[in-house]
């Protein structure tokens, strides 16, 4: 299973042949007699609002996709972990903030507009800053992180990543309606 179409097989380095199979063009491996499936990649992520929906954490990435540009603390789950549990390990790594990953609000699913053909689904999760624990310090994978004001946002007057601004009403929802 890869993100991108792939050339060779993962598993045994020889070169894949195009197939079609369930009405997709997809990649084969004749040694493995297997096909190598393509599938996007889960993200976990944590929106921590501050106050009454008055602000909410985000990062500046400092790696691509969005280097430079604003957003929600998040990334690829690990393979054996649950969503809530990777989206609160990312948060703690990326701001210092820590949650328990019981306490996270399911907020969003998407699909993120794809990066170099890879396709990324955001699980975004939502919890207020008062059940969270730890002040925000910059982490891996970032340069800054910082409480920003929801006015800010929704004016856009810093850059963001494409997804930040549709998934805010959702996350603010999921809170104002736990
Ligand atoms: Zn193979």
């Amino acid at each position: 299973m890869v993100q991108r179409v792939p050339n060779y097989c993962p598993q045994c380095g020889t070169a894949v042949e195009p197939r079609t199979f369930e009405g997709r063009e997809r990649r084969y491996c004749p040694s493995c007699e297997r096909f190598v499936f393509r599938n996007a990649a889960p993200c976990g992520g944590v929106a921590v609002v501050d106050g009454d929906a008055e602000a909410l954490l985000l990062v500046e990435r400092a790696v691509p996709p969005g280097d430079g540009e604003w957003a929600f603390p998040g990334g690829h789950l690990e393979a054996d972990e649950p969503p809530s549990v990777g989206a609160a390990r990312e948060l703690e790594e990326e701001t210092g903030v820590t949650v328990d990953p019981d306490d996270l609000l399911l907020a969003d699913v998407r699909q993120l507009d794809p990066f170099d053909g890879k396709y990324v689904v955001s699980i975004r999760y939502a919890v207020a800053r008062s059940t969270t624990s730890g002040v925000p310090e910059v982490g891996s994978d970032a340069e800054t992180a910082e409480f920003v004001p929801v006015e800010e946002i929704r004016r856009g007057s810093r850059p963001l990543r494409p997804h930040v601004r549709p998934q805010l009403d959702a996350i603010l929802d999921a809170l104002r309606d736990s």
